[in-house]
């Protein structure tokens, strides 16, 4: 009888041996497709721009345009795709920051409103070139927070980049501020394609980008909304999100007020 129990016992231990070690490999399996994932996202990325830049240089180079409004063309395009060039390397740079622990965040204390304002300013030019209307709903008299700055212009700059990337059809925004209780608020929110309710916590994870099929097939490396997260912890604030498939969403950052002794 004992020996039935141990055995009975050394064969549970065995078995959940064995799942576990079923799951860490099928874990494992996983990390790596979302590596390969991300590796071919990111070659897709940087390869459109390139291709544009190098075929309208050559284009310019061999003289083949002639009138000066066309020249002007091109090089419009050059510089817009060394842009996102740029973008690119520096989302990628920001990224590995971050995950080898070293990106630092100088905090001071700021107004929400005052780094919103700074954004738009040189944002709302991009905005309406991509024809985009938007409305801007301040606060006023909003408390202080300690904040980074840049990194806060960072995050959300990320949220428009990704609000105009997935509203093909209604291209309208609202941005916001407001204070919610003991956070200082802003908001963003479009009209865009919305996400299924049950990809809502994954949008947060490294690498992951939600495959909608043809329609939305737009370009990203799924490292925006992971290095947003990364900064809104180390405000010790939140990031909440809220969509509808077809409706749209409203990606919010959080940032606790400061209190002053
Ligand atoms: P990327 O945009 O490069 O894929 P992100 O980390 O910024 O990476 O976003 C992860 C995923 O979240 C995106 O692939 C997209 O499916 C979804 N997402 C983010 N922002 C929005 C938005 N404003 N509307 C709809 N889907 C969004």
């Amino acid at each position: 009888n004992t020996n039935m129990i141990m055995i009975g016992m050394v064969s549970m231990v065995l078995l959940l041996g064995f799942a576990m070690v079923f799951r860490n490999i099928r874990a494992e399996m996983q990390l790596a497709q979302t590596k390969s994932d991300f590796v071919s996202n990111v070659s897709h990325e940087i390869r459109t721009p390139l291709s544009l830049i190098s075929m309208f240089a050559e284009t310019l180079m061999l003289g083949r345009v002639t009138t000066e409004t066309r020249k002007k063309e091109y090089y419009e395009i050059i510089v817009k795709e060394t842009g996102r060039l740029t973008n690119i390397v520096n989302k990628i740079l920001n990224f590995s920051q971050i995950e080898a622990n070293k990106k630092t965040y100088h905090l001071e204390s700021v107004l929400l409103n005052d780094i919103v304002r700074e954004v738009l300013h040189t944002y709302s030019f991009h905005l309406e070139n991509k024809g985009f209307t938007y409305k801007v709903h301040f606060t006023d008299d909003l408390p202080n927070m300690m904040a980074d700055t840049e990194s806060v212009m960072e995050a959300i700059i990320n949220l428009l980049d990704n609000a105009i990337k997935y509203s093909p059809d209604t291209k309208h925004l609202d941005i916001s501020t407001e204070r919610m209780e003991q956070w200082v608020v802003v908001a963003v929110k479009d009209q865009g394609v919305g996400i299924e309710e049950k990809k809502l916590k994954q949008i947060f994870d490294k690498f992951y980008r939600v495959t909608q099929g043809d329609i939305y097939n737009t370009q990203g490396a799924g490292l925006g909304l992971s290095i947003v997260k990364h900064i809104m912890e180390a405000h010790g604030g939140q990031i909440s999100v809220e969509s509808e498939p077809g409706k749209g969403s409203t990606f919010k950052l959080m940032f606790p007020i400061l209190v002053k002794k």
